[in-house]
């Protein structure tokens, strides 16, 4: 089953990420660590998707995947070995997958998609990920890390290591939540990270299993790790296009919009979200096939075909020529007020955009979400080459530098000083040495 899903989860995620130096990098600390387990017989493969998801995860018949996400999160080879035995634990010990819906779903991504009728409901199911993506029980995850913290001594690679790339998984979450504008102490209260949930209680258990193993000379190989990362993609691949900030910008689709703050942008393949305050959300994409005729024929006729429509009108964007309409729709997370508005670019491209709001939320977020709508334009062919993706780069300490200086260089409009201090693992009261490296996001 995991080699028949093996291409459907790559081109899910992406693709596959690096260079073949990266690629023989990941899969030999992995092979490493395999050989030291219970069931050194098995083949496994180790696969790095091209996605800024921070994601790992395993499926039968050997195959761990992790993202590029991942890896720019881990400060230190032995945190990515944590992570790559820890999966492994989860095959030689034989854990039973449960199928998992919703949680994942969120987790890449893709939960809105079910909402929008049943033609969209069935393109979920083809999304091969979304169904095969495993979850484990708590126990599991536990015995996972367990093995995990086991395969990394039998090695020689610092124990704690697991401990501490969960620790990062946790505050990485606290920020995204920040980011968000939600409280950063529900990543504790909930299963937040979906298929590793990492409450502060898989720290400590982590740090206790760390202490019981006697390393000499533990390894954490960090100077290695971090000169693989100097120019590792760190935003999606310019082709699924961009997020700055609250902007998304397509430089080879030409068009850009901006969402309102407080809401949380993300690309999928299939679409981009924009996640807001209690579960409202901002759905992007592109029409399925090109339609004559205006906008509001489009919006009322062939998208809006099965709902019920209200407010229908016909504006202009930016010089564009687009039609908005509201309806009602249920999901799982409860009734939903939703605007629906279409632009036509081009005659064979209409760009469409779904705000979903509770109804309570709904009077208190329309100019924000009005905004987006005017916010809709075009990209010049000067501007979108202008565009560059974000990768990191791998900088030295200067006399002089701090946290909160190097902080500054990142190309964000926001939370730069808790980015950094997440990216690298480090406070914003820690001392700095000179020559010290450092990971640092930049715009070329
Ligand atoms: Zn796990």
């Amino acid at each position: 089953m995991g080699r028949e899903n093996h291409p459907k989860i790559i081109k899910e995620f992406g693709g596959e990420y690096g260079t073949p130096a990266l690629k023989r990098y990941v899969d030999g600390i992995g092979q490493l660590l395999s050989k030291t387990s219970e069931r050194p017989d098995l083949k496994f493969t180790f696969t790095v998707l091209n996605s800024d998801i921070v994601n790992a995860f395993a499926t039968a018949g050997g195959y761990v995947y992790i993202t590029r996400g991942l890896m720019a999160l881990a400060d230190h080879e032995a945190q990515l070995a944590g992570v790559l035995a820890h999966e492994i634990g989860h095959i030689t010990a034989l854990h039973h997958a449960r199928r998992h819906g919703q949680s994942i779903l969120a987790n890449i991504g893709l939960a809105a998609v079910g909402i929008l009728g049943g033609r969209e409901i069935a393109k979920v199911g083809q999304l091969g990920a979304t169904t095969l993506l495993q979850s484990f029980s708590r126990e599991n995850e536990y015995e996972a890390d367990e093995l995990g913290v086991r395969y990394l001594s039998r090695v020689g690679f610092d124990p704690t290591a697991m401990a501490g790339f969960l620790g990062k998984l946790r505050s990485d979450s606290r920020l995204s939540a920040l980011r968000r504008s939600e409280s950063p102490d529900k990543v504790d209260q909930f299963n937040y990270l979906a298929t590793h949930p990492a409450p502060a209680a898989r720290v400590q258990r982590a740090t206790a299993l760390a202490r019981k193993k006697n390393v000499k000379n533990p390894m954490t190989a960090r100077d290695i790790y971090l000169s693989k990362l100097d120019g590792l993609l760190y935003s999606n691949d310019p082709a699924e296009g961009f997020i700055r900030g609250q902007d998304f910008l397509h430089p080879k689709l030409r068009f850009a919009f901006t969402v309102p703050d407080g809401f949380n942008l993300r690309n999928s393949n299939k679409a981009v979200y924009a996640l807001g305050p209690n579960k409202s959300r901002i759905i992007f994409d592109r029409a399925g096939k090109p339609v004559d005729g205006t906008m509001e024929n489009y919006v009322g006729r062939v998208w809006g075909s099965k709902m019920r429509l209200r407010d229908m009108e016909t504006v202009r964007v930016n010089g564009l020529e687009a039609a908005t309409a509201t309806t009602q729709v249920r999901t799982n997370n409860g009734t939903f007020n939703a605007r629906l508005t279409a632009f036509r670019v081009d005659t064979k491209t209409i760009y469409r955009m779904i705000f979903l709001t509770a109804g309570a939320d709904t009077n208190g977020l329309t100019t924000g979400l009005r905004r987006t709508t005017y916010s809709f334009r075009r990209l010049s062919p000067a501007e979108a080459s202008r565009l560059r993706p974000l990768v990191l780069r791998i900088v030295s300490v200067q006399r002089g530098d701090t946290v909160g200086s190097l902080a500054r260089r990142m190309p964000y409009s926001d939370f730069k000083l808790e980015r950094f201090e997440v990216l690298n693992g480090i406070s914003r009261n820690d001392r700095l040495r000179r020559g010290q490296k450092l990971k640092m996001v930049t715009a070329n």
